[in-house]
């Protein structure tokens, strides 16, 4: 007989059952549906013992020297790359994306651990002397408290580390809400965490759902808010939080277009975006969703990626070979069907269609192979709709101008991209589209941990993003101190 785990949370340096929850969900392989684990949802209970944890402790480690602080990052980065191989399979477990997608996550989570390595330099304030005569002024940074981060399903080893390294390294202390639907991960990092000899109730782990981000949400000794998610539950969480007076910093949902010019490479366009849209199955917050051809590009491109789509080998991310894992739940798997429905009903041709694929060994998953519709309706509910799956539309147009009025027309400005040879086209989209993630012949626009992860419009709600020294603003707050010393100082001496 097969026990199933009760997962546990980390509270003020110690593992702990939830003795409050009252509900609980399984955790599941969405290749096998295999049951992994079960989740608790913590109370507003459980959520103010980690709050009372993390007030405890940041009263000592703000004290603690920036350099000191950092040693702790050192020896995680060593624990990552450690079990790195171990990571990147638990996350393909619970979450589905291939093993070399995985492994190209926990990359990312590493590299941020690097970038807050530097916060020595990075936390420096400013000063400027004589701002009068004989008198000084500095701006200083210091850390706000207890911070939390509310994290989403697909990215659940890279997405804390846009924010938790930061935070812990400029002094503040920490709360980590993994998504409900893969809290595996999270469960693995904490016990590197742990290892790391880190004080009691700097980091804490919280497992839950909305009732757990509520009390988050509302808690009076929570300073800050990081998330990131759907651009529904990111509006709300905005709101919320601010409600409450909290900083906040809310990373949503996309829908992002990329552009074909007929002077792009089709060979090696296409490579780039089946890999932007169906790579991840299409659960990236930066997976293509729209390709817009432009003039002559329309013929060669359809052809190519329409191939491209059907060779993909779609299975367990574990397997050998697989290049498409599944979708996370068997609900995201019907809500895309039923996208693609309503897109042929707007008009739109199914070129390839990807649903009810038989992926043999692995009936129960929830899998889509890639699907391309054509000749959508530029304004129909497909191509304004985040799907979040590997469907991919094709719209053409004539002129680049047209192109970029449609990409700005969009709610979302997470990511665009353009494929060219044209250094004017190039020029003319980075300066004209409105997204906060550009790719030039790139289809992913990620960016990398050294510059802020930049999304617009409705993909993004607060000013300052997660990673780099935005990540840095975000948690710290400025101090500015004017000096004057009287100048008989020298009469004492
Ligand atoms: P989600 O919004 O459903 O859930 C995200 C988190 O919010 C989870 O921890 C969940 O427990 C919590 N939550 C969900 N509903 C809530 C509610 N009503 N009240 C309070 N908390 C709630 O998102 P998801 O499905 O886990 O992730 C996919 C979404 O995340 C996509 O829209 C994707 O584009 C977006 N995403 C954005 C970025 C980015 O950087 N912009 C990155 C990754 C994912």
């Amino acid at each position: 007989m097969s026990t199933i785990q009760t997962l546990p949370n980390y509270i003020n340096g110690r593992w702990c059952a939830s003795p409050n929850a009252t509900d609980y969900l399984d955790v599941i392989n969405p290749a096998t549906a295999e049951i992994l684990a079960q989740v608790p949802i913590s109370p507003a209970a459980e959520v103010n013992q980690a709050v009372a944890a993390a007030v405890a402790a940041f009263a000592t480690w703000r004290r603690t020297p920036a350099a000191e602080r950092v040693q702790y990052l050192f020896k995680l980065k060593n624990l990552l790359e450690e079990h790195y191989e171990d990571l990147a399979q638990t996350i393909t477990i619970e979450c589905g994306k291939t093993w070399a997608e995985s492994k190209g996550e926990m990359r990312r989570a590493i590299e941020n651990v690097e970038v807050a390595c530097g916060i020595p330099m990075m936390m420096q304030g400013t000063n400027l002397e004589d701002i009068a005569t004989g008198i000084d002024e500095m701006m200083i940074r210091q850390p706000l408290g207890v911070a939390a981060v509310i994290c989403p399903f697909n990215f659940p080893g890279m997405i804390p580390f846009w924010f938790l390294p930061y935070a812990i390294a400029t002094g503040n202390t920490y709360i980590v809400k993994p998504s409900e639907k893969v809290p595996l991960t999270m469960q693995k990092i904490f016990h590197l965490l742990d290892k790391t000899g880190l004080p009691k109730g700097v980091i804490n782990l919280v497992n839950g759902a909305k009732e757990t981000v509520d009390a988050i949400l509302d808690h009076p000794q929570i300073r800050a808010i990081s998330f990131v998610g759907s651009t529904p539950v990111a509006r709300y969480i905005y709101s919320r939080a601010a409600a409450n007076g909290k900083r906040v910093q809310c990373q949503g949902g996309a829908k992002n277009p990329l552009i074909v010019l007929p002077d792009a490479d089709i060979e090696m366009t296409t490579r780039i975006a089946a890999d932007s849209a169906f790579g991840c199955a299409g659960q990236r917050c930066l997976a293509a969703s729209i390709a817009i051809t432009v003039a002559d590009a329309r013929h060669s491109f359809t052809e190519a990626i329409a191939e491209t789509a059907k060779n993909r080998v779609v299975g367990n991310g574990l397997d050998k070979g697989v290049e498409m894992g599944p979708v996370i739940d068997g609900r995201s798997k019907n809500r895309i069907e039923e996208l693609i429905q309503q897109g042929i009903e707007e008009g739109a041709d199914l070129l390839v269609d990807g649903r009810q694929p038989n992926i043999s060994g692995y009936e129960q998953g929830n899998f889509i192979r890639p699907t391309i519709l054509q000749n959508v309706n530029p304004s129909g509910e497909i191509a304004r709709t985040e799907i979040f799956g590997p469907v991919l539309s094709l719209i053409h147009l004539d002129t680049i101008d047209d192109a970029i009025a449609l990409v700005n027309s969009g709610q979302y400005g997470n990511m665009a991209c353009l494929f060219t040879s044209s250094g004017a086209a190039a020029r003319k989209f980075r300066y004209e589209a409105e997204a906060g993630n550009i790719g030039i012949n790139i289809g992913v626009a990620a960016p990398m941990a050294f510059f802020p992860f930049s999304g617009w419009k409705e993909s993004f709600f607060g000013d300052l993003h997660g990673q780099s020294n935005h990540a840095v603003e975000f948690f710290t707050q400025t101090k500015v101190v004017v000096e004057r010393w009287p100048s008989n100082w020298s009469r004492q001496f």
